[in-house]
């Protein structure tokens, strides 16, 4: 069950979340392989509600563009099935939760090249493949995706901290490879990378992200129609709730009580169906790759709304 918007009202609540949770000193950690990440600064904090009702609340950060990072991944599967009728993308992955990490190789080998789910990195490989079956720059189709669903031309991908990445792709590039020799990838494995990088690349800002994630919220129903179908915006929000949080999807389920799906550059997209889309971003993250402070704010925005699909 979800319960309404409550009294008091949202925009003193995320001021609120904001005084309490805006790291004062330094904690967490940064992604050793995305250099970029390193630099951005660790008291950064913003947060934003997009609600099924139109009306969009922040408070810190929010305008900041930060790198989405592994969010791409709700969006480019929504792309996915938009287009996949025959169900041909499940006959390439899984939907269950991995209880490894996000770019785990042992489970690829031991699983016959078969990603447990969309959301890790071997999985999300295999979606981009998918999508660049009919657009080679899956990247770009991504960030005009993302630039309709926010009503905002404001994304952009930062080349400069793709090829910053790229150079440190070992592990993903090793997954591609596995990936290619399981059968289970049609394009080359750099190429893949090249473009998974660049759509985990792609600036955005907390407003801009609860908004293009609204559709999730609202049974498929994006800013121009619909995106994807009812089924499948439930089917979505399930996979964000079991398989997005990482191997702390169980933690963040008893936490926070919602779908969502963070990202190494310190975002989390929340979906609370039928009623909002929150994106709330801090940089530093726990050991298993969640922002620190943002999940602890979403715990208590959680507690204080009685936003929850419990
Ligand atoms: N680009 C990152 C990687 O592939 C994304 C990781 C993440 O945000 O989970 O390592």
């Amino acid at each position: 069950m979800t319960t309404a918007l409550k009294a008091p009202p949202l925009g003193p609540i995320l001021d609120d979340i904001v005084r309490s949770h805006r790291p004062q000193r330094e904690a967490g950690s940064v992604p050793a392989n995305i250099p970029f990440l390193g630099a951005v600064p660790f008291d950064r904090f913003g947060i934003a509600v997009a609600t099924a009702s139109g009306e969009v609340f922040s408070s810190g950060d929010a305008e900041v563009p930060f790198s989405i990072q592994s969010i791409s991944k709700v969006f480019t599967l929504a792309m996915a099935l938009q287009g996949d009728r025959s169900g041909s993308l499940w006959s390439r992955v899984l939907r269950e939760p991995s209880g490894t990490s996000f770019n785990s190789l042992v489970q690829l080998e031991v699983e016959h090249g078969i990603p447990r789910n969309p959301f890790i990195n071997a999985g999300a490989l295999v979606v981009t493949d998918h999508l660049m079956k009919e657009t080679p720059d899956a990247a770009t189709r991504l960030l005009r995706f993302l630039a309709t669903q926010a009503a905002s031309t404001g994304a952009y991908i930062d080349e400069a901290a793709a090829a910053g990445e790229l150079a440190g792709s070992s592990r993903n590039l090793a997954l591609a490879h596995f990936l290619k020799d399981f059968g289970n990838l049609q394009q080359t494995a750099e190429s893949v990378v090249e473009n998974y990088v660049r759509q985990c690349s792609i600036m955005m800002t907390c407003v801009e992200l609860a908004r293009a994630g609204l559709f999730l919220a609202r049974n498929g129903q994006g800013t121009h129609g619909t995106v994807v179908s009812a089924s499948e915006a439930k089917r979505i929000g399930s996979i964000m709730l079991t398989c997005g949080m990482y191997d702390a999807a169980g933690e963040f389920a008893y936490r926070v009580g919602l779908p969502g799906k963070s990202g190494v550059g310190g975002g989390i997209l929340v979906i609370v169906p039928g009623v909002c889309a929150i994106c709330v971003w801090s940089p530093r993250l726990d050991a298993k790759g969640n922002s620190l402070a943002g999940t602890a704010a979403l715990a208590d925005l959680s507690d204080l709304t009685g936003w929850s699909v419990f």
